[in-house]
């Protein structure tokens, strides 16, 4: 049978349900599901993703055959609301919306009050009694039409858009102050003027049969898939291209027919706090995207019981039911026609990190859910709002109290951002990429803004609400923003803000002036403020705050507490100094999973002797300088035994190539030579002698050590002699050496062999042992390859994973940017291999290097301490591959936390799963073989299915016969 390509719903009952989003996207799966649990929502149909990826397969072209699946589903609208698609007297308008299993907000195309033509806008105007509303639905139609379907954009970037020149003369020449002013003549003008300027333009004429008018219409959602925008935003939220967008054709209902209509959105709790309030806003007399776009500022939903008890009893209720249902806040966006209440989208609401954290922990407290899926729930990136600093509330008072509050607007973006004002997204992007710390202030944000977006600290608009485009993208992105200012107007042309003040007059600020935003509190203030720690930071880091006056943070403890109980993988953090290691400590590290002692030299008085061994002509001079860094390491090295306190703590000898440490300017070269006592002449060729074309694959890692063993035994001494320095002070101590870049079992063995010996030595001098681990990191290919062996002499394996990413992939690390913009751009990579494991090739690796460690030394320690490791997706997939830790910066620990809970707990559910599913098939099997034995002894003949002895036996089907 063919696949059924469109699914309807309304009147009660759908073809499909909330499950079904990889087929009818995420606003199909939610239409479906509405219909079926009885909430209101108009009919229509959703035509299915892989319709999508037929259409471009076929070189963008819609399947001849779908066509009169398209019209058996139009007549089921019909018969549902009792009108006419293309009929004069009583037409059906249908709006085309797009809709991926993840939602886009705004980033692909959608046309409404499609079906109206020359005849069908009398029809309407006729049944609905209000010409001017039947007029103003169709001039929005053609204009909207001829931007999505026919690509009616502005010439060149001065041009303004063509339908908005058109509307903005039609209203001085009616003296009109608002659309809303113009009358039905002017409607009427300008419908005819718009369609002009389509075949002026575009050289077709405007399709006036309403059939074609949805086919065209289909094909252009499906072609706003492939537009820069929504691009844009597959590559900031990893969204593979081949997913495709569903269609979904609904039959339009109006909030814009008069004082008695208007339509809204809202959340079903606060998408900003998380607080468990009914949160939105509406519009009365105006269409959805009226909301959405930011064009008016809306109403609060509070407001609605006044004006529409009925309506808000109805609003409330749709909400109860639909959190229950989904069990999940639900942001919805509804139509009020004449009184009536339509549901026209349910989808998880997006959050903030903040609310996140929140509504989870509270829904489960509620029992609306279970901790697990609490844990579930949460981003596991999003965690990382509730470490974003905040201003110093003594430095903004004080900044208030000189008069620098500039405005205030809706706390759309919590956190806090300081930044150089810029009024373009183009401009944000080009200013980051200078280094630049901006902020992105518009009238309000458009989906083509995406780009700029992101390059901002944050962003500030004068119109719109809590739902405008701009706050949608802060809480996704987790940017600070302020919204709905409406206190701020913008001259593009001269490049400037103005802020018009109660008291105090107006303040015109400039590209490039700083200013400070508070996207908790809304406050916008005139120049650069400090920040200062989150709450959870204050509790657990600094130690300045009372956990208990801290409600942030209890939620966020009582989360990860959760999490800690389901998690298997361990964490660990990167950590190289002590202050470090207590962050790690408090963010809950299990240990340190990479030191890397190149960091300690370049701390106070370090560098110097360094350097000294560096240039040193012979083995003897090396010893000495050498001499002179070994206390200096040491203390170090007790310093995080003592911090760390019992746990283990990895750490790998050198690593870098030698000459990141040496000056390269001729008055270093002059110093060092003076400090050293020898020629510049001796330190320039030393200098020389040591410079790589490929720094990256030459004298670095375990290389160094090998060729120079005695700074390896240099550094291990001061690790073991700090190991029992610590253990002598009662700490508890498990140091690991790990030797870098291993690609052969023997350059291991040749460093494992220092390390014991030199550990023999210092137990010997000291008179007393520690326990010690010798291990490597895997990082080159050949490491990977070659595990089993390695794993003779290693007692653990580290991967590391920015190298072997760099090694497997042949691209440098640190000058991936333009290969990686283009290959981003492209799609040929769908997100960066340095930020999130590649699983296919990197990952491959790792699997090899598990397998071949764990076949020679089946309990071999084995973690990861590239930066892959606190990636939520890298995550997820150490966990699968059986590793023991990940480790991490120590701010990504929460983060690794829960998602490795989460990955266990994945886990866990599709094992059941799959259990379920074969106890499942066990049952049916047993069943049949039940009925065939009772027809058997009935005397009755029967086929036979599966799995009877007797098909194996005998081909195709055997016949059992009493
Ligand atoms: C790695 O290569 O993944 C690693 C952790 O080492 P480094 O980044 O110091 O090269
Ligand atoms: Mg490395």
């Amino acid at each position: 049978m063919a696949t059924k390509r469109i699914y309807s719903f309304g009147g009660g009952k759908a073809d499909g349900n909330k499950d079904m989003k990889d087929v009818l996207g995420g606003k199909g799966a939610g239409l479906a599901e509405m219909s079926n649990i009885g909430i209101p929502v108009p009919p229509g149909f959703t035509i299915t993703t892989d319709v999508c990826t037929e259409y471009y397969r076929a070189g963008k072209k819609l399947p001849r055959s779908l066509e009169p699946e398209l019209r058996a589903a139009l007549r089921k609208v019909e018969a549902l609301t009792g009108k006419g698609f293309g009929d004069a007297g009583d037409p059906l308008l249908v709006s085309v919306r797009s809709g991926a299993r993840v939602s886009m907000p705004g980033m692909m195309d959608t046309v409404l009050n499609l079906g109206l033509n020359d005849r069908t806008v009398e029809g309407l105007a006729a049944r609905s009694g209000n010409p001017r509303f039947a007029w103003d639905s169709y001039r929005r139609f053609v204009a909207m039409f001829g931007d999505v379907v026919l690509g009616m954009k502005p010439e060149t970037k001065e041009d303004r858009d063509p339908f908005e020149v058109i509307l903005t003369a039609k209203k001085e020449a009616f003296g009109a102050a608002h659309d809303a002013d113009l009358p039905v003549e002017a409607l009427r003008e300008l419908v005819s003027e718009f369609k002009a300027e389509i075949s002026r333009r575009k050289k077709v004429a405007f399709p006036e049969e309403p059939f074609d008018q949805l086919l065209a219409a289909v094909g252009a959602v499906f072609r706003s898939w492939d537009n820069d925008r929504a691009i844009a935003y597959r590559q900031l939220n990893g969204i593979p291209a081949e997913w495709g967008t569903a269609v979904s054709v609904q039959a339009m209902v109006f909030g814009n027919m008069g004082d008695d209509s208007g339509t809204g959105v809202a959340f079903t709790r606060n998408p900003a706090t998380g607080e468990d309030e009914f949160y939105g806003e509406f519009l009365v007399n105006a269409q959805g995207e009226d909301v959405v776009a930011g064009i008016r500022t809306p109403q609060k939903i509070g407001e609605l019981q006044a004006k529409w008890a009925d309506v808000s009893r109805q609003l409330l209720a749709a909400r109860e039911k639909l959190e229950h249902h989904y069990r999940d806040m639900q942001d919805i966006e509804f139509t009020i026609e004449r009184g009536r209440l339509y549901l026209l989208q349910t989808r998880s609401g997006k959050r903030t990190g903040l609310a996140a954290v929140r509504i989870a922990v509270e829904m489960a407290e509620q029992r609306l859910i279970s901790r697990e899926d609490a844990i579930l729930r949460v981003d596991a990136e999003a965690l990382n709002h509730l470490l974003r600093p905040v201003f110093d509330e003594a430095k903004k008072a004080a900044a208030v109290k000189e008069g620098r509050l500039l405005a205030k607007g809706l706390p759309a973006g919590p956190g806090a951002a300081s930044g150089r004002l810029v009024f373009f997204a183009e401009d944000a992007a080009a200013w980051r990429a200078k280094g630049e710390q901006v902020v992105l202030a518009r009238h309000e944000t458009s989906p083509e803004d995406i780009r700029g977006m992101a390059a901002a600290e944050g962003f500030l608009t004068a119109f719109g609400g809590m739902t405008s485009h701009a706050a949608l993208v802060a809480r996704q992105m987790g940017k600070v923003a302020i919204v709905g200012c409406d206190a701020l107007s913008f001259d593009y042309h001269a490049r400037t803000m103005t802020v018009t003040r109660r008291a105090g007059g107006d303040v015109v600020l400039k590209e490039g002036h700083w200013i400070s935003i508070d996207g908790l509190a809304g406050e916008v203030i005139d120049g650069r403020l400090e920040t200062r720690p989150s709450e959870v930071v204050e509790v657990l880091v600094e130690k300045t705050r009372d956990a208990r006056s801290a409600p942030t943070y209890q939620r966020f403890a009582k989360l990860l507490s959760w999490a800690d109980g389901a998690r298997r993988l361990k964490v660990r953090a990167n950590a190289d100094q002590p202050d470090q290691a207590r962050v790690a400590v408090a963010f809950g590290a299990q240990g340190i999973g990479l030191c890397r002692t190149e960091h300690m030299f370049f701390g106070e008085g370090k560098i110097g002797p360094m350097r000294e061994m560096i240039v040193a002509a012979t083995p003897e001079e090396r010893r000495a300088a050498l001499a002179k860094l070994l206390p200096l390491q040491r203390e170090d090295f007790r310093g995080l035994f003592v911090e760390m306190a019992g746990r283990p703590v990895t750490i790998r000898t050198l690593d870098p190539p030698l000459h990141e440490f040496l000056p390269h300017d001729e008055e270093g070269m002059r110093a060092l030579a003076e400090a050293t006592g020898k020629s510049v002449v001796h330190v320039e060729e030393r200098i020389e002698e040591l410079a790589e074309s490929n720094p990256m694959l030459g004298n670095r890692g375990c290389r160094l050590g090998i060729a120079y063993p005695e700074i390896t035994e240099m550094q291990v001494r001061a690790i073991f002699e700090a190991a029992i320095d610590a253990a002598e002070a009662g700490a508890r101590v498990e140091p690991e050496v790990m030797i870098p870049l291993v690609g052969m079992a023997k350059e291991l063995d040749h460093q494992a062999a220092v390390v014991r010996r030199v550990a023999q030595e210092v137990f010997a001098a000291r008179g007393r042992k520690v326990r010690y681990l010798v291990g490597t990191m895997i990082e080159v290919p050949r490491g990977a390859v070659t595990a089993a062996e390695i794993a003779r002499t290693a007692e653990f394996f580290s991967f590391g994973t920015n190298d072997l990413t760099q090694t497997t992939f042949g691209l440098s690390r640190d000058d991936v940017g333009p290969v990686l913009a283009r290959y981003l751009e492209e799609e040929i990579l769908a997100v960066d291999p340095f930020v999130s494991i590649d699983q296919d090739g990197v990952g491959a690796l790792m699997r090899l290097g598990v397998a071949g460690g764990r076949a020679t030394r089946p309990e071999l320690k084995i973690g990861i301490c590239g930066e892959h490791g606190g990636d939520p997706a890298s995550v997820g997939f150490c966990h699968r591959l059986g590793l023991d830790y990940v480790s991490c910066s120590p701010y990504r620990l929460p983060i690794a936390r829960l998602a490795a809970a989460q990955a266990a707990l994945r886990e866990a559910r599709e094992a059941a799963s799959k259990r379920r599913a074969g106890a499942n098939g066990k049952r049916a099997r047993e069943g049949r073989i039940a009925r065939d034995a009772k027809a058997a002894r009935n005397g009755k003949t029967r086929d036979v299915a599966v799995a009877s002895p007797a098909k194996k036996r005998g081909g195709r089907r055997a016949q059992v016969r009493a």
